[in-house]
């Protein structure tokens, strides 16, 4: 029997399921469909986003409703007009073999007469902002007098957006009667608030801990000077050439600035706040959504409708002054089974909030340092080396090579190669040649100096006497730090701490190892094969990979910070504008440079899979 078949769903139903491509239920389907499906009861049920919520309560509902009647007998609640589009596009899914199940979105922004003409018609379920729901209460469009059934999804975002008053509103217009299914990633005071007042003996379900982050994202924190904040950032996007992320301000202001200096600079980046018309906002989020928009600058508010599954970072360029609101940033990353990376830029003095979030969230943060300009580099110039092996060879290009063979003539394939890969980087290696140490180590070193230059350090030492190399091998071929550290371990018989600072990137890595270790692993992999493949180690030319690590920040400091894993898909997206950037400090325009904002053409990759769920 097909697991969700055992769930009790009917037929209709599994067919759709099927549809859908979900193989297996997720935890928080196992737990609440059978719940829901059996009686009438009320639910609490606490689950991150990206678990599947909407499928929990949508099949049920879906199951339970008289579809032969016209009279609306489900209301869904949820925060934005965004979410309220997705779900109903779900439940619009779920109900394709259904006979005349009508759902209905009702929101902000839109034309309120439209959608009065299409509840008249005869919706059984109404998706609603609760804003626009009390406004069509109020002027008598819409009727919940008899509802079976009110669900309350992300509930801890709906009273963080201060709709406590609307949903007290619309619950008073519903019947006593109902069941209330209530969502939530997280219990807040005011979240059991309405449970107490609205809700009869709720059964409650929980996913994973309650009130901790997911545990698919790692969160990492970088302390900097305060004026290093911005340099900072674009070190981190440089550091990772396939990001996808949300970068998250605090005021709109700081969003626009952030955004418009990123674009300035020659990344694909966008904002997104209130400030915004909603036509606007569709733009940046529509792409956003093709990936044409690699760093969207967002304020809390403004994300809160953020429905992309694939975002590898969360970056908080500025902490929020709410623990809650740092969870619900991180929670936009690491979704749908994915691993993400939220990572947070710190002033020494804000330390003491990082101690506050890892108390509350129940993880810890690990320590890690903003790259040098010669570690971007270098991770820079392997990510070009693995486009070009991997970019597919145009057609045209065919009609130019003539006259190109004769510009090129003479030159042999090393020194091609060398130039090639020269274009980019050495526009890389000038922006970065006298760059700084953004990291802060304490008050009295708040302006860094100019640590990076250690240009004639001879082969990879590190201020702490390690060395660190290069490896071939990273997270297209399935390793994250934790199995390439294994590899490592294993292949050179080295003990559980000899390899350390384990960095994956997508198609390559890196790791330290104490210098006395050198010549054995050189020597290994010297001529060492997998799957009919070299394996090849050498010794970086970046000294490090973040120094000064004292224990703590060593012990600490568990991970890379590449790209993400289990990412499919994403190497023609993300970087392959990275040519477009500017890093002339002047920003002299520069013709022929691309320089998208977002609403740009070309080359966006949105492929979703649905198989990396859980
Ligand atoms: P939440 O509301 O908890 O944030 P969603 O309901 O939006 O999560 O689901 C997140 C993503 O996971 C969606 O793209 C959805 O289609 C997908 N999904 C949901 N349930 C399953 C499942 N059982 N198998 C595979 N994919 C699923
Ligand atoms: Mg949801």
């Amino acid at each position: 029997m097909n697991k969700f078949e055992a769930l009790g769903l009917k037929q209709t139903l599994l067919d759709a399921v099927a549809d859908l491509g979900f193989e297996n239920p997720s935890e928080v389907q196992e737990k609440a469909i059978p719940i829901l499906l059996e009686g009438e009861t009320d639910l609490v049920a606490l689950a991150q986003t990206g678990t599947g919520k909407t499928a929990a309560f949508g099949f049920p509902l879906i199951q339970k409703l008289q579809a032969e009647s016209r009279t609306t007998q489900g209301l869904i609640l949820s925060p934005t007009r965004e979410l309220c589009l997705q779900i109903t596009n779900e439940l619009k899914l779920y109900s394709k073999y259904e006979k005349g199940v009508n759902v209905v979105a009702i929101y902000g922004g839109a034309s309120i007469t439209e959608q009065a003409k299409q509840i008249k018609r005869g919706a059984q379920i109404v998706v609603a902002t609760p804003g626009r729901m009390k406004d069509m209460i109020g002027r008598r469009l819409v009727d919940i007098s008899k509802i079976d059934f009110c669900i309350l999804d992300e509930a801890d975002e709906m009273l963080n957006m201060g709709f406590f008053e609307d949903i007290k509103d619309i619950l008073s217009n519903t019947p006593d009667e109902k069941s209330t299914w209530l969502f939530s990633a997280t219990m807040p005071k005011e979240v059991s608030v309405i449970a107490k007042r609205f809700m009869h003996n709720p059964q409650e379900i929980t996913v994973g801990a309650k009130n901790s982050g997911t545990d698919t994202v790692q969160h990492e924190y970088y302390v900097v000077g305060g004026r290093d904040r911005y340099p900072a950032l674009k070190r981190l996007a440089d550091a990772n050439p396939d990001i996808f992320s949300v970068v998250f301000c605090r005021t709109k202001r700081d969003t626009q600035r952030v955004a418009e200096k990123l674009i300035e600079d020659g990344y694909n980046a966008g904002a997104l706040h209130g400030d915004l018309s909603q036509n606007q906002r569709d733009l940046v989020m529509g792409s956003f959504r093709k990936k044409q928009i690699q760093m969207l600058v967002a304020t809390d508010v403004a994300a809160r409708g953020i429905d992309v599954d694939d975002i590898t970072h969360v970056i908080n360029y500025q902490l929020p002054d709410e623990i809650e609101t740092y969870t619900h940033r991180s929670g936009r990353t690491g979704r749908a089974g994915k691993s993400g990376i939220s990572m947070v830029i710190v002033t020494r003095s804000e330390m003491r909030k990082i101690h506050a979030i890892e108390k509350k969230i129940k993880r810890d943060f690990i320590s890690k340092k903003i790259p040098t300009g010669i570690e971007i580099c270098e991770t820079q110039l392997y990510h070009l080396a693995n486009k070009i092996k991997d970019t597919e060879i145009n057609k045209d290009v065919e009609n130019y090579l003539p006259a190109i063979n004769e510009v090129l003539e003479g030159i042999d394939r090393d020194e091609l190669i060398k130039k090639i890969v020269s274009v980019e980087f050495t526009r890389f290696s000038n922006y970065y040649n006298k760059s700084k140490d953004l990291n802060s180590s304490g008050p009295d070193r708040e302006r860094g100096g100019d640590r990076d230059d250690r240009g004639g350090n001879s082969r990879g030492a590190s201020s702490d006497g390690s060395i660190r190399y290069f490896i071939n091998i990273g997270e297209k071929d399935g390793y994250d730090w934790m199995t390439l550290k294994d590899f490592l371990k294993d292949k050179l018989s080295l003990g559980r701490d000899d390899v350390f600072k384990v960095d994956t990137k997508d198609a390559f890595s890196f790791f330290n190892t104490e210098a006395e270790h050198t010549d054995a692993i050189l020597a290994f992999f010297s001529d060492y094969k997998e799957d009919g493949r070299f394996i090849n180690v050498e010794v970086s030319k970046s000294p490090e990979g973040g120094r000064g690590g004292g224990n703590r920040g060593r012990r600490r400091e568990r991970s890379g910070s590449g790209g993400g894993s289990g990412r499919s898909g994403r190497s023609s997206g993300g970087g392959a504008r990275r040519g477009d950037r500017n890093f002339s400090k002047s920003g002299a325009s520069n013709s022929g440079r691309r320089r998208s904002s977002g609403g740009s053409s070309s080359s966006g990759n949105s492929s979703k899979k649905k198989s990396g769920f859980y």
